[in-house]
């Protein structure tokens, strides 16, 4: 799965446009990744349009490849639904687990209240399950390896006598983790015991605890414990395993919640705070998509400064390549048009560009997209010295950005007529003007 995705984006690799073919090709691939790591369909689909959308509309910053700048954009919109991991302040507070039978609470409560005891804090962990025979000697027997507080009582029948009197027993701890029952499915019974756990509990963050190789069945679970106690946030265990855990991010975006931890192996110490970072990367089977993201904002910034340093007088100085030229229809973009352009440079505005052929100045948002596009193919070396470029990169270029080779030409020639104008202005004025202005 990952390899096919990465395979596409290896064959995409150095381009620095993408076709709308290629953009297809990549969310097809994102589409497979995702499906066979059990995120729901629906869910896919909103998040492929998105990443389509986007991948369409947006510019990649200048020098970035067009692969990185479309998984940037995967990585995003992955973060926007699952969001950062659940906030749990360092303090005292009570945590309510809930889930099905076998999806990992107890080992869970046990993990997290380890990791809260190497935070410096005093767990407990209450466990309130009367209904599986071994539950009481499980948590016992974990909460003693994980070094923390714990009380349960085999004898007693009542779940929620349990938590109450758990309450008052392990006062003297300051984060309490309240364990519950699970069942075989959803049954009204296990529902009716939550909701009065988490009436007397009354716990600042409820956890559904779900199980990597959850798949559709997610949602259905997340609805209904929302709609009982409240979720908070969610725990996926067994990621040691081969699953993915996609269901997770149905359940997340059910409950409008997010991943608070996740459970990496059967050992008190196998648990992680959740990051969005690796836990994206490995669901899509791709590595280090958070740093690749960083770097694209850091490209995306630098544009941003680039394009502020940018002034008109600048057109004016040496010779005039395509960069320059590039560089000026982005500024444009912001400034307005070259002839309100040409205002803002001392000494340029009023008559003298009235005496310049029309033409010079007709470039339209439209024609500046697609030679922007059309530079993004181009060698730095070329766009120093177009003169240079022949019918062969002509062909090359064009090919490289999805464009006809007519539209290459009308690129070179824009140029010339822009660089003859600069020239004229450079002839012109420019001498007794800067003349008139350093005195
Ligand atoms: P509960 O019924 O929800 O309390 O689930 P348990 O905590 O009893 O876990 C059910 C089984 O899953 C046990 O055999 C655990 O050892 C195992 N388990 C729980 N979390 C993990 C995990 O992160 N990795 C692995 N490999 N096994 C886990
Ligand atoms: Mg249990």
């Amino acid at each position: 799965l990952g390899s096919s995705l990465r395979g596409t984006l290896d064959k995409l690799r150095g381009k620095s446009r993408l076709s709308e073919e290629d953009i297809e090709e990549i969310v097809k691939e994102i589409q497979r990744s995702l499906l066979s790591a059990d995120v729901d369909v629906s869910l896919v689909m909103e998040l492929s349009d998105n990443i389509k959308e986007r991948s369409l509309e947006e510019e990649p910053p200048a020098g970035t490849p067009a692969r990185d700048f479309v998984l940037s954009i995967v990585y995003e919109e992955l973060v926007a639904l699952i969001g950062e991991s659940t906030e749990l302040p360092l303090e005292e507070q009570t945590i309510l687990l809930a889930g099905l039978q076998g999806s990992g609470k107890t080992t869970s409560a046990a993990k997290m209240a380890w990791w809260f005891s190497t935070k410096g804090l005093r767990p407990a962990v209450i466990q309130t399950d009367t209904f599986r025979p071994g539950a009481y000697d499980q948590a016992k027997e974990m909460t003693q390896r994980a070094e923390v507080d714990f009380y349960g009582n085999p004898d007693a029948e009542d779940p929620v006598e349990i938590a109450r009197k758990g309450l008052e027993e392990t006062s003297e701890a300051d984060v309490h983790i309240v364990d519950t029952a699970g069942r075989h499915a959803l049954e009204d019974d296990l529902i009716d015991e939550i909701e009065q756990i988490e009436g007397v509990v009354e716990p600042d963050t409820s956890l559904l605890v779900l199980d990597a190789a959850i798949g559709q069945g997610a949602k259905d679970q997340a609805q209904q414990f929302d709609e009982s106690i409240g979720i908070d946030g969610v725990v996926i265990t067994k990621l040691d395993g081969t699953a993915k855990g996609g269901g997770a991010l149905t359940a997340v975006d059910q409950t409008d919640s997010s991943i608070a931890f996740l459970g990496t192996g059967e050992e008190v110490q196998d648990i992680e705070r959740f990051e969005p970072d690796g836990f994206i990367s490995r669901l899509l089977g791709m590595g280090d998509l958070g740093q690749l993201t960083e770097r694209v904002e850091r490209a995306m910034q630098q544009t941003e400064m680039d394009e502020e340093d940018w002034e008109p007088e600048d057109m004016l100085q040496g010779q005039f390549t395509l960069n320059d030229m590039q560089k000026q229809m982005e500024a444009m973009n912001n400034m307005g048009p070259l002839d309100q352009v040409m205002d803002m440079i001392p000494g340029f505005g009023g008559g003298i560009k009235d005496q310049l052929p029309d033409d010079a100045m007709d470039v339209t948002q439209e024609r500046m997209r697609t030679f922007s596009v059309i530079m993004d193919s181009m060698t730095d070396a070329e766009k120093e010295y177009p003169k240079a470029i022949g019918a062969n990169q002509i062909e090359r270029i064009a090919r490289g950005s999805g464009t006809e080779e007519e539209k290459v030409r009308e690129l070179l020639q824009q140029y010339k007529m822009m660089e003859k104008t600069i020239k004229q202005f450079q002839g012109m004025g420019s001498e007794q003007e800067m003349q008139r202005m350093m005195k």
